[in-house]
């Protein structure tokens, strides 16, 4: 008993495994994989292990390239391989209970959270439908398709979660790992306007295209918690509510994440305040009348 709780100790501090979930280890790593991480070499190949075991281990994150064209691996550490894992095995991360999910989802998002540095600490911007449509149209790279990690790292907001394109392809990337699966223009657009029917926000960067809901994704969290709305993720737009125009349907305030609308029933009319809008155009995109209209931040929002 001892014994194990030594071993734990030391694999949380070889491989980074957060120290208050230690005891979700044998979880994540069978007598092998412990038996790796204690003792592995700064480098190997598969040539020094069991035929298809750092295969294996590669696909499922627990090691990585060190130098891709000699077949050279090195041991990963938990923050990198933990949303690796969980895409690559959803069924099995979701036998965790909520409470040993929410845990882990809160260890690593104050990880990712302290390594943004800086106003603007990535280039992701919110773009509406029609641009994200044509920013895909623009990239001539192979398109990857992946699971939205945050989603699956929380666990189930219930929204999609085969939504995250990437046009990364090379050695430690979804793609490389078995992963993900490629698309045609046509189809990553399919999506992507399916992902806004289903009322998710699109985020983009050089790297690929996301659609976001605001509960799980690590940017619009991380948002919240630096208070940085309109300045990152950035954004260039806001709506514009014509109001005689809306006939009340509601659907905006269903579908915007962030309460920018209010129904009033007896006239039929939204409000809108949208000092909360990150002018995603999400709303704009299902609004029957044409009543909602994207313009530049600057300009004034409400008529
Ligand atoms: S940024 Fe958005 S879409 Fe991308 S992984 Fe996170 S929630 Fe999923
Ligand atoms: S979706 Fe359009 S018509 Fe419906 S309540 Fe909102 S603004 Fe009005
Ligand atoms: S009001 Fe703003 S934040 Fe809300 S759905 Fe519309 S554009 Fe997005």
């Amino acid at each position: 008993m001892r014994a194990l709780s030594e071993e734990k100790e030391k694999i949380c501090g070889r491989f980074d495994f957060p120290e208050n979930a230690a005891y979700l280890i044998d979880f994540f790593f069978d007598d092998r994989q412990r038996d790796l991480i204690l003792h592995a070499p700064d480098t190997f190949t598969e040539a020094d292990y069991e035929p298809g075991f750092v295969r294996q281990c590669y696909r499922d994150g627990l090691v990585s390239y060190a130098d891709y064209d000699r077949g050279i691996f090195q041991l990963s550490n938990f923050y990198n391989m933990f949303d690796v894992f969980v895409c690559a095995h959803q069924d099995r991360y979701n036998q965790l209970t909520r409470h040993e999910k929410g845990t882990l989802d809160t260890w690593y998002f104050d990880r990712y959270y302290d390594g943004l540095k800086g106003e603007v600490p990535t280039p992701d911007r919110i773009l509406s439908l029609e641009d994200t449509l044509r920013f895909v149209d623009a990239h001539e790279e192979t398109i990857y398709l992946n699971p939205c990690d945050c989603r699956s790292l929380t666990g189930d907001c219930g929204h999609s979660r085969s939504t995250c394109l990437s046009y990364r392809g090379g050695p430690n990337s979804f793609a490389d790992r078995g992963i993900s699966k490629t698309l045609t223009k046509e189809e990553a657009k399919e999506m992507i306007i399916a992902a806004d029917r289903e009322g998710l926000m699109h985020t983009v960067n050089p790297f690929g295209v996301c659609n976001c809901c605001s509960d799980c994704c690590y940017l619009f969290r991380s948002q919240k918690r630096r208070d940085s709305l309109g300045v990152w993720p950035a954004t260039e737009t806001i709506i514009r509510l014509n109001a005689d125009k809306c006939v009340g349907c509601g659907k905006c305030a269903r579908r915007c994440h962030f309460s920018v609308f209010t129904l009033n029933r007896e006239i039929r009319k939204v409000s809108a305040d949208v000092s909360t809008c990150v002018g995603c155009g999400i709303c704009q995109t299902q609004c029957p009348s044409g009543a909602l209209t994207l313009v530049p931040r600057s300009e004034k929002a409400v008529s």
